[in-house]
């Protein structure tokens, strides 16, 4: 079968094909409008694993119109032609993005933001930390090229265990930390948001609600700082209803943790949520929007967090173009902060057994 996504490929010189078609303005001196010295610095995105999530993730990207190329990187080569193809031939409705793809992670090269989606999944009766290993010899070979390729760049990780994986990427590629963030606890927000959002009757956007720690088991719903329209709401639910006890609110974190389970047993995967959480995240890092949003970060330091623990997890952080601008020291109760403390410690754990 002939495989062709161009003119070019079917033997058409492309050459200066646009000549036939336009000329310059008099006195313009040859110069096109897209001659070097007027052209603006593009904007690059990669996205490394070009399975559902990674799809997702460049689906959004694309229509959102953040980026001026994309390159697709997995290592199955049909698969990953099959979804540029796809892509590329729905241009007549998106804004023009160049788009490209290889298994060569060289096509990454002059990235502005890397996404890593690549990963395995784990198999039934596999262990956490059996997955983490495998996910680990991944990035092992991705991140270091991606690092080459790109000094630049922002690395944002999404593979899991994300926590785990973006300490690992941030000791592989040797870049600052503020330039290694994990998508962390942002789409696990997102889910606790649209919870109480729908209990409210109110958009989602307007809940303030934040889920920090480790994406995942562990993960610890902020309830002393959830509000709405400057609101603390946990008073007034409380107020309003007797039955918001620490029962209750540990029923409500437990079903935001299990809602990923429930989608994965139903469809198989997830995708559609975590491909605009990271779409979002991509704007506030490329267009330095210094949005807040919780991701996974270097949390030494924090909320009595061992200085010596380069543990990485989710707190509010401030996004802007160099990356990470700032952690919000958001307020914790006793019980918050014992909480977040001992996901940290779970997390270290796993970082320390891979003796990075
Ligand atoms: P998937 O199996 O559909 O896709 C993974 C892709 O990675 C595959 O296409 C595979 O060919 C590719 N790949 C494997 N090795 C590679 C390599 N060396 N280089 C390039 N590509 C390679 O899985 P998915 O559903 O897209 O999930 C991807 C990851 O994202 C998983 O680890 C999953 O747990 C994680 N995830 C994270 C979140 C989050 O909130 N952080 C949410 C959903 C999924």
């Amino acid at each position: 079968m002939k495989k062709a996504s161009s003119l070019s490929e079917l033997g058409f010189d492309a050459g200066d094909a646009s000549s036939g078609f336009f000329r310059p303005v008099a006195g313009d001196g040859g110069a096109t409008p897209t001659s070097a010295s007027h052209r603006r610095r593009l904007t690059k995105v990669s996205v490394i694993g070009a399975g559902n999530v990674g799809m997702a993730i460049a689906q959004t990207i694309l229509t959102r119109d953040l980026a001026d190329e994309i390159a697709l990187v997995d290592a199955l080569p049909d698969k990953l032609r099959g979804e540029m193809l796809d892509l590329q031939h729905a241009a007549a409705f998106l804004p023009r993005t160049r788009l490209v793809s290889d298994t060569d992670l060289a096509v990454t090269r002059g990235s502005d933001l890397a996404i890593v989606t690549a990963g395995a999944r784990q198999i039934p009766g596999e262990s956490r930390l059996n997955l983490l290993q495998r996910n680990v010899a991944l990035l092992r070979k991705i991140v270091p090229a991606v690092a080459e390729h790109s000094p630049e760049a922002l690395l944002l990780i999404v593979a899991n265990p994300v926590d785990v994986l973006t300490y690992v990427a941030w000791k592989l590629s040797g870049f600052p930390a503020s330039r290694v963030i994990g998508s962390g606890t942002n789409l696990d927000s997102s889910r606790f948001r649209f919870l109480l959002a729908e209990h409210l009757d109110v958009n989602a956007q307007d809940v303030q609600a934040y889920m920090v720690g480790e994406h995942g088991d562990s993960s610890v719903a902020v309830w002393s700082s959830v509000s709405v329209a400057g609101m603390p709401v946990l008073k007034s639910l409380q107020a309003s209803h007797r039955c918001f006890d620490e029962e209750a609110l540990e029923g409500i974190r437990r079903s935001v943790v299990d809602s990923a389970y429930e989608v994965i047993s139903l469809k198989g995967y997830t995708s559609w949520a975590i491909g605009y959480s990271v779409a979002s995240l991509a704007a506030s890092l490329l267009r330095d929007q210094r949005r807040i949003y919780p991701v996974s970060v270097l949390a030494r330091g924090f909320h009595g967090i061992p200085p010596e623990n380069d543990v990485f997890l989710s707190l509010p952080a401030r996004l802007g173009r160099s990356g990470v601008l700032g952690v919000a020291e958001m307020e914790l109760t006793e019980e918050e902060g014992k909480r977040l403390r001992r996901s940290a410690k779970t997390l270290w754990e796993n970082c320390q057994q891979l003796g990075l």
